[in-house]
């Protein structure tokens, strides 16, 4: 327990109406309210609020409760910034969603970015770009 709010870290996410599932770094808990919490690099990528965006989709589904913003801490400048979850956002992670399950229905990955999104990618290692699309052998 936190100042006036419960506060779990790595918590496991799922929605079986959007066929989710995932973990958020953090979720803050207030009178029963769930608050996602993301930690990245920057945190100033669309991705990064459709991220959140999906995580809160998840909560509502879990909570059956309204889940109105989240915070995305931006590690390089040690800062918290408030994502509000607007019906703008909600759309362009429902658009992501149905893309990734269309994608996962045809069984076929998109080609990878192999641009300035690679440098601060968790999945670098393994996806190596460079070399999946011939431009560095
Ligand atoms: S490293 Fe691979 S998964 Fe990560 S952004 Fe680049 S292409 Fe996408």
């Amino acid at each position: 327990m936190e100042d006036g709010y419960e506060l779990y870290r790595s918590m496991e996410l799922w929605s079986d109406e959007l066929r989710l599932h995932g973990y958020a770094d953090a979720v803050e808990l207030h009178s029963g309210v769930p608050v996602p919490i993301e930690h990245k690099r920057t945190g100033r990528h669309d991705a990064d609020r459709q991220q959140l965006c999906a995580q809160a989709l998840c909560l509502e589904e879990m909570y059956e409760a309204s889940v109105d913003h989240g915070y995305l801490v931006d590690r390089t400048r040690h800062r918290r910034v408030r994502v509000s979850f607007d019906g703008k956002l909600r759309a362009r992670t429902l658009q992501t969603i149905a893309e990734l399950h269309a994608m996962l229905a045809e069984a076929v990955l998109p080609p990878p970015a192999t641009d300035a999104r690679c440098r601060n990618c968790s999945l670098i290692h393994s996806c190596l770009p460079q070399l999946t699309t011939g431009t560095k052998r």
